[in-house]
């Protein structure tokens, strides 16, 4: 067998059973990396340090023989991030319709809905649990009603 060959193989036979690259070590690897970058355009050595501590943090789950534990944890931190992703999208799509319509909770269920603005007090239906409740949605703009009689819908769906 030739060096090559015998090295590779010794690698191959350490890293057998080890966690390996999975997406806490790619995510945590860009956060060392943008912290580097933050490092060098303040000169904060703090910023240097932490992305350091993330780098061992990095090799430890790679290299961890704990194999299962790691991929309970990165199937966490992937269910988090998605559900993080889909809390943002519905956070900018109210910023952006707040001024349509207002957004409040079922008392009973806790399910988010939304019922269009200047409705005065209205009856709502809520589509999960069938809870009826009254929201005030505010005077229409003079004081007449715009017509526009929008139900509740769901935003958790
Ligand atoms: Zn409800």
């Amino acid at each position: 067998m030739s060096f090559w060959k015998q090295l590779l193989y010794r690698i191959r036979g350490w890293l057998y059973g080890r966690n390996g690259v999975d997406q806490i070590a790619l995510v945590a690897l860009m956060a060392s990396l943008l912290l580097q970058l933050l490092a060098s355009l303040t000169g904060l050595s703090l910023f240097l340090l932490l992305s350091v501590a993330i780098y061992v943090f990095v090799l430890f789950r790679i290299f961890s023989k704990k194999s299962y534990a790691r991929q309970a944890e990165n199937t966490k931190f992937v269910n988090w991030l998605v559900n993080l992703k889909t809390k943002l999208r519905q956070f900018f799509l109210r910023l952006k319709l707040r001024k349509q319509y207002i957004y409040f909770r079922c008392p009973q269920c806790r399910t988010l809905l939304r019922a269009g603005r200047g409705q005065g007090e209205k009856e709502m239906h809520c589509p999960k649990c069938g809870n009826a409740f009254t929201v005030k949605t505010g005077r229409a703009p003079g004081g007449k009603d715009t017509g526009k009689k929008k139900s509740a819908s769901s935003e958790d769906k």
